[in-house]
């Protein structure tokens, strides 16, 4: 985001104190407390109508219920969530049995939880950052790399791939094992791209070292990283962030956004998710009604040699498996434990907690859900770490450095997955 002129920080709740087990587990995070001046112009938010709201709940039922109550859960404690929610779907929750513990408008949330800071976060690339580092990779490494677009936007964008293949280029098949990456299904979360870009730059950087090498010739290696760009520039248009998750479709009452991450065909809108235009987590008219995931649909099934899949999202610390729209775990013993294991060794990393991604709540019409049931594909989700959507560019080279070695982990056991069930 260079050019982000007059970026603002979210402090969020950095300074309260972790209530028990599993607030610890998920970074600590509490009631938002301290109030921080701020002194950035933060009125530009006051036309958004959505609110900060805390809300009891007690476990994963309820929040499930509280996403599809339109809740966009962004923290959780023991006791309570924390996120983002519309105010019509607000003014429901009493109605549907919620207790709310506490509401801001987003606004004032802001003023209270953010401070400027000054060009700091330059080191995040915006899309045409991201284009542009992606053509300077592809150009630098052209026995290795081919560049090419899996689909455009709703606005016409295109979702830029890197492949990382000496043999086979662009849109042609492989018969070696596929391995894929990707970023920014959700907008704000701009970290995510940050760390598939740090990918690439490792893989092509230490391309002669043997190991890496290894990797580049016996595999197939995608890398999309700013998978819902449009929503990644509005997010940070005029150097304001909006904490826009969807992306732009412009819904029937001229709300924007689909949530990208419930938009898949895997028990569409089931659980965990919600049919109002309005909420963060809407899950669209249909199953795979948006162009960006059915772009990544089409290149996932056009792929069957795609054997590991990472979706970056951010932020809890967390490395999450199937079912995330089931409270079973994966039904396939064999598969069951390359699930266990690969994501306990990749959290091993990072210091991330691995779960299966129900544990958390259930979410149905996910990346990975769609992808391991319709192709078997070992799909993850890595939510990164940090305290917010907008943590600054301090957190990169570690978040970067980290989940670089974990993926490096993920590639290492593409050619034969199975091999950990063994
Ligand atoms: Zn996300």
């Amino acid at each position: 985001m260079k050019n982000i002129l007059t970026a603002i920080l979210l402090l969020s709740c950095a300074s309260a104190r972790a209530q028990g087990p599993l607030a610890q587990l998920l970074g600590g995070r509490d009631l938002p407390s301290a109030a921080v001046p701020a002194p950035a112009d933060l009125s530009y938010l006051e036309t958004d109508d959505r609110y900060w709201v805390t809300v009891s709940a007690d476990d994963k039922y309820d929040r499930t219920a509280l996403l599809a109550a339109g809740l966009d859960i962004v923290e959780i404690a023991e006791h309570y969530a924390s996120g983002l929610i519309a105010k019509p779907d607000m003014e429901q929750l009493a109605a549907k049995g919620f207790i709310l513990r506490g509401s801001q408008p987003l606004a004032e949330y802001a003023r209270t939880h953010l401070k400027d800071f000054p060009a700091s976060d330059a080191a995040y690339h915006n899309y045409a950052e991201t284009e542009a580092e992606l053509r300077r990779l592809a150009a630098a490494n052209p026995a290795e790399t081919s560049l090419f677009s899996i689909g455009k936007t709703t606005q016409g964008r295109d979702i830029w791939c890197l492949r990382i293949n000496p043999s086979e280029k662009g849109e042609a098949p492989s018969s070696k094992p596929a391995a894929f990456f990707m970023g920014n299904h959700h907008a704000r979360e701009h970290l995510t791209a940050e760390v598939s870009l740090a990918l690439a730059n490792e893989l092509l950087s230490r391309k002669n070292d043997p190991e890496i090498r290894e990797y580049i010739d016996t595999l197939d290696i995608y890398i999309a990283p700013m998978t819902n760009p449009d929503g990644v520039e509005y997010d940070i248009a005029a150097g304001k962030y909006r904490w826009h998750r969807k992306n732009m479709r412009v819904n029937a009452d001229k709300s924007l956004g689909v949530d990208l991450n419930r938009n898949y065909d895997s028990r569409w809108c089931a659980a965990g998710a919600s049919h109002y235009q309005g909420s963060d987590t809407y899950c669209g008219p249909y199953a795979f009604s948006e162009p960006e995931t059915q772009a990544i649909r089409d290149f996932v099934l056009a792929r069957p040699n795609i054997k590991t899949l990472m979706s970056y999202h951010s932020y809890s610390s967390l490395v999450l498996y199937p079912w995330a729209g089931l409270d079973n775990p994966v039904e396939n013993e064999k598969d069951r434990k390359v699930f266990t294991a690969l994501g306990k060794a990749m959290a091993s990393f990072t210091g991330y907690k691995p779960e299966q991604s129900s544990d958390l709540y259930i979410a149905t019409g996910d990346t990975t859900d769609w992808a391991y049931a319709a192709r078997g594909v070992f799909a993850f989700t890595t939510e990164l770490e940090g305290s917010s959507f907008y943590p600054g560019a301090s957190i990169i080279a570690r978040a970067c450095a980290n989940n670089v070695k974990a993926a490096l982990y993920l590639l290492s056991v593409t050619d034969d997955p199975y091999k950990l069930a063994r």
